[in-house]
C-alpha cells in the first residue's frame, strides 16, 4: 500500500475537508475585498513537548502543524515560529507518533458475540474510535472484512472523528473447510475466498485486487491438525498473482514448517509468531536475506486465558473502560473463569506464548524486520486498544526490547512494513498523527497508557483516556 501520488492528493484533500474549512469560507463570504487571510490561520504549534519521533528522542521541541501535516520541528523557544499560529504549551508532556497496528480486525465483534453480521460502518467506526482513543491511529484489518470494506474505508478515512485510519485485506484468502474456520469465526455470509487450486487462487487475488484491497491475506494453518491446510500450490499462485498487482502478502501461520515454505515462496509478512517450535538459523537467515516482515501478535494466545486468571491489573480503568459491559460481566463470572482455566487449550496457549516470546527475542537479536500487531478485534477477548499496550509491555518485559525499540516497532517500523511513507514518524511532511502522554514512555513502557490526547491529521480527536468508555461497542 505505497502512497502513490493519487493517494497523496486524496489524503491532502480529505485532510483539508476536515481541517481547513473555516478561513477559506469566510474569505469567500466577505467577497475577499478586505485584508488577505492570515497565512497562519489554522496553524498549530505544540510548544515544549518532549518528543520521541518514531526513531529517536528529540528532547524538548516545538511541533508546527499545518494542513494536517507536520510542517516543521523547531527547537524549543525558537523565535521564528508562525506568528498567527495557535500555541499549545505541552511542557512536561510527552509526544509519540500514533501507533500503527499491522494486524487487527474490525467489525467482527459486538459485546461477547462475534461474526461477520457485525460488519457495518457503525460497528467498524466504533472499533476504530476505540483504537484511536487508545493511541492507535492506523489499523490494518487483516481479513474477514465484509464486502462493504472499500466503501467503509473511504468514509472513515475522510473524517478523523470516525476513528483510526483504516486499511486492510478485504475478505482475505483461506482454505475450503479450513482456516479461518467459518463456524468458529461466525462467518455466515463468508467473506473469505477459499480457492481449491492455483487457478482459483489467482482468480481470488485478482478479484480482491480489483476491489481495491490494500494487501492480500492468506491463512496457512491446519489448526492443530484438525483442518486441511492451504496447499503450497494455492499459496504460491496467490503470492505470485498478488505481486503481479504490486500488493503485499501477509500470511497467518502458527507453525514453523509453513512459515519457512512461505518465506521461500516470497511471502512479504509472517502475520503471527511461530508458536510450535524454536525458529532455527536457516529461517532467520532466509527472512533477513528476503527482508520478510514478522508480526508476533504475542497477545493472541495470552488473551485466551489471562483475563480468567484475574491478574491484579484486570480492574484498572485503562482495561475496564475498553470493555463493553457484557464482557466485563463475563470476566467477573466465577464459573466462566473456572471453565476457561480448566480447558486443556489454556495450557496450549501458555506454551504457545512462551515459544512466541523466545522466537521474537531471536528475531530481534538477528535484526529481522519486525512489525506490530495484536489480532485485536477478531474475537471479543482481543480488546482493541488495550491489546496494543499489553503487546508493548510483553515485548519489553519478556522479549528483551528496550522501551525505545518497542516504540520504533509500533510506529515507524510498523508503518514501513505496510509501505506507508507518510506516517509512523513525526518529521516534516508526515501526517500529524500523535499521542500526548503525561509520563515518559522511554522510562517505562507502561507510560504509553498515560494518554492525555490523541491527534490525527492535525486535529485533537480523543482524550484523555480516563474519559473513554466502551459502551458503543456493546
Ligand atoms: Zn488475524
Amino acid at each position: 500500500m505505497s502512497r502513490r501520488p493519487g493517494a497523496l492528493v486524496a489524503l491532502v484533500a480529505s485532510v483539508c475537508l476536515a481541517a481547513c474549512s473555516g478561513p477559506a469560507q469566510n474569505a469567500a463570504d466577505t467577497g475577499a475585498s478586505s485584508a488577505a487571510p492570515d497565512p497562519d490561520s489554522g496553524v498549530i504549534v505544540i510548544d515544549n513537548a518532549r518528543v520521541f519521533d518514531g526513531a529517536r528522542d528529540l528532547g524538548e521541541v516545538s511541533l508546527v502543524i499545518r494542513d494536517g501535516l507536520i510542517e516543521r520541528i523547531a527547537e524549543a523557544g525558537a523565535n521564528d515560529l508562525p506568528e498567527g499560529a495557535e500555541r499549545i504549551d505541552h511542557r512536561d508532556l510527552f509526544v509519540i507518533p500514533g501507533l500503527v497496528n499491522d494486524h487487527a480486525h474490525v467489525g467482527n465483534t459486538r459485546g461477547t458475540a462475534h461474526g461477520d453480521r457485525f460488519y457495518t460502518q457503525d460497528q467498524v467506526s466504533a472499533d476504530l474510535r476505540q483504537f484511536q482513543a487508545y493511541g492507535i491511529t492506523t489499523v490494518a484489518s487483516l481479513g474477514m472484512n465484509g464486502s462493504a470494506f472499500g466503501e467503509i474505508r473511504a468514509a472513515i478515512n475522510a473524517d478523523p472523528m470516525l476513528g483510526a485510519q483504516l486499511y486492510g485485506a478485504g475478505g482475505g484468502v483461506g482454505t475450503p473447510d479450513g482456516a479461518p474456520p467459518a463456524a468458529n469465526m461466525g462467518l455466515s455470509d463468508d467473506p473469505v475466498a477459499r480457492p481449491a487450486d492455483a487457478e482459483g487462487a489467482r482468480a481470488a487475488v485478482r478479484a480482491q485486487a480489483e476491489s481495491g484491497v490494500d494487501l492480500i491475506k492468506l491463512w496457512v494453518d491446519d489448526l492443530g491438525g484438525k483442518s486441511p491446510q492451504m496447499t503450497p500450490e494455492v499459496y504460491k499462485a496467490a503470492i505470485e498473482e498478488a505481486h503481479r498487482h504490486d500488493l503485499l502478502v501477509a500470511a497467518h501461520i502458527h507453525d514453523l514448517a509453513p512459515a519457512a515454505d512461505l518465506v521461500a515462496s516470497g511471502v512479504d509478512i509472517i502475520a503471527h509468531g511461530i508458536r510450535d517450535q524454536a525458529i532455527g538459523a536457516p529461517l532467520v537467515d532466509a527472512m533477513k536475506a528476503a527482508g520478510t516482515g514478522y508480526i508476533a501478535t504475542l497477545q493472541i494466545d495470552e488473551a485466551n486465558y489471562i483475563y480468567a486468571e484475574q491478574p491484579d491489573w484486570l480492574d484498572t480503568p485503562f482495561l475496564r473502560n475498553a470493555l463493553p459491559a457484557s464482557v466485563r460481566a463475563q470476566w467477573s463470572d466465577a464459573s466462566w473463569r473456572e471453565r476457561k482455566l480448566a480447558d486443556p487449550a489454556t495450557q496450549t496457549h501458555r506454551d504457545a506464548l512462551a515459544v512466541n516470546l523466545a522466537n521474537l527475542s531471536t528475531l530481534r537479536e538477528a535484526g529481522v524486520r519486525i512489525g506490530f500487531g495484536t489480532d485485536a478485534g477478531a474475537l471479543p477477548h482481543r480488546v482493541p486498544g488495550f491489546a496494543e499496550h499489553r503487546e508493548l509491555e510483553l515485548m519489553v518485559d519478556q522479549a528483551g526490547f528496550s522501551p525505545a525499540q518497542a516504540l520504533v516497532v509500533a510506529t515507524s517500523a510498523a508503518a514501513q512494513l505496510l509501505r506507508f511513507d507518510d506516517r509512523g514518524l513525526l518529521q516534516p511532511g508526515k501526517r500529524a498523527d500523535f499521542v500526548v502522554l503525561s509520563a515518559d514512555p522511554l522510562a517505562d513502557i507502561r507510560n504509553t497508557r498515560s494518554i492525555e490526547a490523541v491527534w490525527q491529521a492535525g486535529r485533537k480527536v480523543a482524550g484523555p483516556i480516563a474519559d473513554y468508555d466502551a459502551q458503543a461497542r456493546d
